[in-house]
């Protein structure tokens, strides 16, 4: 019943998503036990190293520059501003620093290679780095990997049909091609998708087929559930249901059961009872501290106060693979290419966008 299988419809799968509640959550706590121990989750830190300013058009992120979001773009942080927040995301009981830039792509160059000291210097404080900086070529996810990143997070967000009514700036397949890029490397996948931005049950079935039939599975899938951010194009979004969280949580650990798989944003809207729900269905990581790149997330003694009251410990790092070596820049074997990753969908067109653009609302 656990085995790992890369063939699931969207029949099967929406089969289960549909299962009654009780039904569902012991399939997937039976799933959830035999794979991982229970009580343990995943701490991890989202550090967002470069904010807003951003030339993409995700309808749901306030860090696109082209919404009227209130979010300023920032410099790239420093090597040292980084290590310092890591420390402390380590001292407050994180096992895994991943770093957000607002970014459509990797460019190589001084930020690039400021990036590559970061995760560096996160590697020696032997904490898990992961980093979401956008579309990586091969040459830069084997750059990565050289200076010791144990995984890339790059999100399907929805199905492939879905996908398209939220982004016109790049297609399903580039997301594929990057996660292809980074599985060429001894870096973990990290890949899920956000909930609530209008899709039905149909494209979240969608999502988990796209996301189980990658061979090999990603080692770690976030479960978002969308905060409506005034200024975007999904700001009318009504908020997540807690019981489609518990059933996207649940059907995601029956069709990826070794996968971590990760409650992340929405978490501020969710009952502890809510989550606990969650942890039972199969979730089995969290994000930690008070923002979640620009949105709200539980303060970190808030969440290490429910793990008291629920008997869940944090994951030690490196629990399911070894450390990566990290190589220093001076003996690096990889020279930057100065490639661009291609965009397969250049004409697309979104409705929603194109007449709210004509109203005057979204570009500014
Ligand atoms: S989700 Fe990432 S790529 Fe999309 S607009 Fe936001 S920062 Fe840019």
């Amino acid at each position: 019943m656990s085995e790992v299988r890369h063939n699931w419809t969207k029949e099967e799968i929406l089969e289960i998503y549909n299962r009654p509640m009780m039904s569902l959550l012991y399939d997937a706590a039976t799933i959830h036990r035999k794979q991982h121990d229970p009580n343990v989750v995943q701490v991890s830190t989202l550090l967002s190293i470069k904010t807003g300013g951003c030339s993409e058009d995700c309808g749901y992120c306030p860090q696109a520059a082209r919404y009227h979001t209130g979010v300023e773009g920032n410099d790239l942080m420093t090597v040292n501003q980084v290590k310092a927040q890591a420390l402390r995301a380590k001292e407050s009981g994180s096992s895994r620093v991943c770093m957000g830039a607002a970014w459509r792509n990797v460019k190589d160059g001084p930020e690039f290679d400021q990036v590559l000291e970061m995760v560096r210097g996160i590697n020696k404080l032997n904490m898990e780095v992961c980093c979401t900086l956008g579309m990586v070529t091969e040459n830069q996810a084997q750059r990565l990997a050289e200076a010791g990143l144990y995984a890339y997070n790059h999100n399907l967000d929805s199905s492939e049909e879905y996908y398209k009514e939220v982004i016109s700036t790049r297609g399903y397949q580039d997301r594929l091609d990057t996660i292809d890029n980074v599985r060429k490397t001894n870096v973990t996948v990290c890949s899920g998708g956000i909930i609530g931005m209008g899709e039905n049950v149909e494209d979240r079935a969608g999502m988990l087929v796209a996301l189980s039939t990658l061979n090999p599975q990603p080692e770690s899938t976030p479960i978002n559930a969308l905060v409506a951010v005034e200024g975007t194009p999904l700001e009318d979004e009504k908020p997540v249901e807690i019981w489609d969280m518990i059933r996207m949580v649940a059907t995601t650990r029956i069709v990826l059961p070794e996968t971590q798989v990760r409650l992340s944003a929405g978490r501020t809207q969710m009952s502890r009872e809510g989550q606990a729900m969650c942890f039972f269905a199969g979730a089995n990581s969290i994000f930690a501290g008070d923002k979640l790149l620009t949105t709200p997330n539980p303060d970190v003694n808030e969440d290490m106060k429910m793990f008291k009251l629920l008997g869940l410990n944090p994951q030690k790092p490196f629990t399911k693979k070894v450390q990566p070596q990290s190589v220093e820049a001076a003996d690096s074997q990889f020279e930057a290419l100065g490639e661009k990753p291609k965009w397969t969908r250049p004409e697309h067109k979104i409705d929603r966008n194109e007449a709210a653009k004509a109203n005057g609302k979204l570009v500014k």
